[in-house]
């Protein structure tokens, strides 16, 4: 499908028709396929050691992907050999690192993830290369140990990086509007393993009524795409300008409400995947209209120019551009400021609507804290007849959040105790503080695994006797329980592989 024409005719208007053309050639290209490891399951901080940031013979070493045109996708990027594999993912074929994410890696070739088991253990997330920045932008330093709103969070790409960035002191509330969506959000988040994410399924109001709460509120809006007509060629028949339009007026009413929700001194991050002026510095000149001085400037954050990032500023805010014709990845724009620290707004906490929580006895605590490598840094409760850990740092705020609004998953759910023995919930085997010596383990093969994925039937062969924890490379992905010759599968029919080979 071609390009809108409208569009094509504003791009050339905007950028002139040099720049314009080279932005709807990119846009005709194939994309640069890209993930981002999660460093609790794979050692992330092993990567600048094994992929440079140029290795010497630069771009287009082997296996470097190429455009349309044949040239290399990745001029101006990290390069990197094709000898090296990230820690312990040896069926990823790297070409090299996405230079402004620490766990981001580009690859030379699509594999099927669907039928990687790493992928299924919440290894890595596969992820464009542009949207991966939003760490780099928020200076990752400043997330751990934060609060961080994520106000349209579905399905999960940016929320599994701040919770990764956040750590166990911090919290992530990650939001969406639609049900659907969030529930597979959810899914993600649970893959991840973190275990310091809250998903709420609301509207943006709901949960800024959670006034000065947050250190960081992100808006990943949603928007016309733009950023994604080579990705997703579908999108560019859902184009039109009345959609720009419909879509400008609600990324401002979201805004004005993520601006509440902000403390004073805390960081917006507002982004979008769409080239469009309107949607982007547009937006943001009305906020500041509507803000005033509380808007204030953040500290700069270091852009190599190799990167082929456009720095740009509209008042407080500094904003980034990634054009695909410049950037290895697709259309990104993102924007950040700070609301000032003399910014008027106390903190508000919304009435509790339910009491959600209640906290565990004696004999489940201890049965629970069995489970984990770090049983002080929980607090353990039930929720429905399902007992769930939570950081201590941020139990509070979760109890909070989670009786005042519909949130739908929280922390880690480690599952049902009868008669003082746990029987594990299917998202404790991702939890990256899971104690493995809970419970044996078996190693699955490649083939095994997937058939363990796809709720087959496994041999009983290296199962003990009792529940296991059913691993691949290492990796955790869920429980079977033996008994003699038979096997139950665990494994829950919502994320089972149903794609045929
Ligand atoms: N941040 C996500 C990620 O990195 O995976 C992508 C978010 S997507 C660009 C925008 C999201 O906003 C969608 O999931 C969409 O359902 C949600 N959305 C749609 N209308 C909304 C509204 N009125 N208020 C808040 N969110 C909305």
């Amino acid at each position: 499908m071609e390009l809108p024409p409208k569009f094509v005719e504003r791009v050339l208007r905007d950028l002139g028709t040099a720049e314009g053309r080279a932005l709807c050639g990119a846009l005709d290209a194939p994309p640069p396929v890209s993930v981002r490891l999660n460093p609790a399951k794979t050692g992330t901080d092993r990567l600048p050691e094994l992929f440079p940031e140029v290795l010497p013979g630069g771009p287009g070493g082997a296996g470097t992907p190429q455009d349309a045109s044949g040239a290399s996708v990745f001029s101006g990027s990290a390069a990197f050999s094709g000898t090296e594999t990230p820690p312990g993912l040896p069926q990823l074929d790297v070409a090299g690192r996405v230079p402004w994410c620490a766990g981001g890696l580009y690859l030379a070739s699509r594999p099927q993830f669907t039928f990687d088991s790493d992928f299924h253990a919440g290894a890595y997330y596969v992820q464009e290369a542009s949207s991966q920045a939003v760490g780099h932008l928020l200076g990752g330093a400043a997330v751990r140990g934060a609060r961080v709103l994520d106000l349209c969070a579905a399905p999960g790409g940016k929320t599994t990086l701040y919770a990764s960035l956040a750590g166990p002191e911090g919290l992530v509330v990650a939001n969406e509007i639609d049900r659907r969506r969030a529930a597979v959000l959810a899914d993600n988040v649970r893959k991840w393993g973190t275990g310091n994410v809250v998903v709420t399924a609301c509207e943006p109001r709901a949960v800024c009524d959670f006034e000065a709460w947050f250190d960081v509120v992100a808006v990943d809006a949603p928007c016309s795409g733009e950023g994604m007509f080579r990705k997703d060629p579908a999108s560019r028949a859902e184009w039109s300008e009345g959609g720009v339009r419909v879509c400008a007026a609600r990324q401002e009413e979201i805004l004005r409400e993520a601006w509440r929700a902000l403390k004073p001194g805390g960081t917006l991050l507002y982004s979008t995947c769409t080239f469009n002026r309107d949607e982007d510095e547009g937006v943001l000149e009305r906020l500041l209209a509507a803000v005033g001085s509380e808007a204030a400037e953040t500290e700069e954050r270091p852009v190599d120019g190799a990167w082929g990032v456009v720095c740009g500023r509209v008042g407080a805010f500094r904003t980034y551009r990634f054009y695909p014709h410049r950037a290895v990845g697709e259309g990104f724009f993102a924007a950040v400021v700070r609301k000032a620290p003399d910014a008027e707004g106390r903190m508000r906490t919304p009435r509790a609507h339910r009491a959600v929580f209640a906290p565990a006895d004696r004999t489940t605590a201890a049965e629970l804290a069995r489970w984990t490598l770090d049983p002080g840094a929980m607090r353990f409760g039930t929720v429905a007849g399902t007992c769930y850990g939570w950081f201590a740092a941020q139990a509070d705020a979760v109890r909070a959040l989670s009786e005042a609004l519909p949130a739908i998953y929280s922390g880690v759910a480690f599952g049902q105790v009868f008669r003082g023995v746990l029987k594990p919930d299917p998202a404790l085997a991702f939890h990256t503080g899971l104690n493995r010596g809970a419970l044996p383990v078996a190693e699955l093969d490649g083939p095994t695994a997937v058939r363990y994925l796809r709720r087959q039937d496994i041999p009983p062969g290296e199962l003990a006797e009792g529940m296991n924890l059913i691993a691949a490379r290492g990796r955790a992905l869920g429980f079977a329980k033996r008994i003699g010759r038979r096997v139950n599968n665990l494994y829950p029919n919502s994320l089972r592989i149903i794609k045929q080979d």
